[in-house]
């Protein structure tokens, strides 16, 4: 018996945001018998982004879902960090050999939009995702959350939650001002570059 079915019929829960965090629960609370609504801002599953290290709790959380395998096929295959001059001279370099997997290259090493994928295409049971959707107005009726939607839809919900990332304007909505940034005085530009040395 599940969790959901020992508490009577599969309540709704909702989640925003179908990327890793998102995805990852949705997979378990599906597992678990409950109903589960993952709305999502685009228009179509969002593929791209850099690399994640799993390590630590992460890996441990990918294994009991049983897809540490599929995260060690689908891996970037990063044997390590390697700082280079302009005429290409290595100054610093951080080998995963070297260093074991606690290290700036982790054991497993796989793109943002890869892993958030797998737990997407894993999901199983009364799991549904709307894209090209958001929250627009949330208000806790004590018994439930009754959520109005940009596209027009109005539902109550047991549980909602936010799994936008950074910049969440549904965080920002519902506690206004804790979401503003703070600069770190960093500066960092990512780009994607064909795989090879
Ligand atoms: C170079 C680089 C390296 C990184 N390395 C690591 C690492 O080693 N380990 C690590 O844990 N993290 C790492 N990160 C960060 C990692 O990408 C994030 O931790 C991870 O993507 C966060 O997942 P998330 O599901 O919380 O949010 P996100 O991946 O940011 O996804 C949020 C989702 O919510 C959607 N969304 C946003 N607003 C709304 C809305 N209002 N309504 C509905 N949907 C919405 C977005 O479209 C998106 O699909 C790295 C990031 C970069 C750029």
């Amino acid at each position: 018996m599940t969790g959901a079915e020992e508490n009577g019929p599969a309540r709704p829960i909702l989640i925003t945001g179908a990327s890793v965090a998102g995805n990852a629960l949705a997979w378990w609370l599906g597992r678990r018998g409950f109903n589960v609504t993952v709305v999502e801002r685009h228009s179509q599953f969002r593929d791209g982004g850099q690399n994640v290290d799993v390590r630590g709790a992460g890996r441990k959380v990918v294994a009991l879902m049983g897809l540490e395998q599929a995260v060690a096929t689908q891996g970037t295959g990063e044997t390590g960090v390697r700082f280079v001059d302009e005429n290409d001279k290595p100054i610093a370099q951080f080998n995963l050999d070297e260093l074991g997997a606690d290290g700036p290259t982790a054991e497993l090493e796989i793109l943002r939009g890869d892993l958030a994928r797998l737990f997407y295409d894993a999901c199983t049971g009364d799991v549904r995702f709307r894209f090209d959707d958001y929250i627009k107005d949330a208000a806790d009726t004590g018994c439930s959350v009754s959520v109005g939607f940009k596209s027009g839809a109005r539902k109550g919900y047991d549980l909602v939650v936010v799994a936008e990332g950074v910049g969440s304007s549904t965080r920002e909505l519902v506690f206004p001002g804790e979401n503003e940034a703070r600069w770190l005085d960093v500066t960092m530009g990512y780009f994607t570059i064909p795989g090879h040395e």
